[in-house]
């Protein structure tokens, strides 16, 4: 899956979210989340995003790892 990490936060420009054609980036009270089970990996939503805060989960910068766990857990609370 890809992971919205921290330059999203307060921000949710949503550039992302017109570019996914499975439409998995939801709305969060401060940032978006991308369903880690609907994402297919197409990348699309990556370079489209103006603050660069999409990754491949195995791409996440070491200080943002924890926006994975974020990613998924905000559809675990749902
Ligand atoms: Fe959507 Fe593709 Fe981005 Fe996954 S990688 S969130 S499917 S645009």
């Amino acid at each position: 899956t890809y992971v919205i990490s921290q330059p999203c936060v307060d921000l949710k420009d949503r550039a992302c979210v017109d570019e996914c054609p499975v439409d998995c980036i939801y709305e969060g009270k401060r940032m978006l989340y991308i369903h880690p089970d609907e994402c297919v990996d197409c990348g699309a939503c990556e370079p489209v995003c103006p603050v660069e805060a999409i990754f491949y989960e195995d791409d996440v910068p070491e200080a943002w790892k924890d926006y994975y766990t974020a990613n998924v857990g905000f559809f675990d609370d749902l």
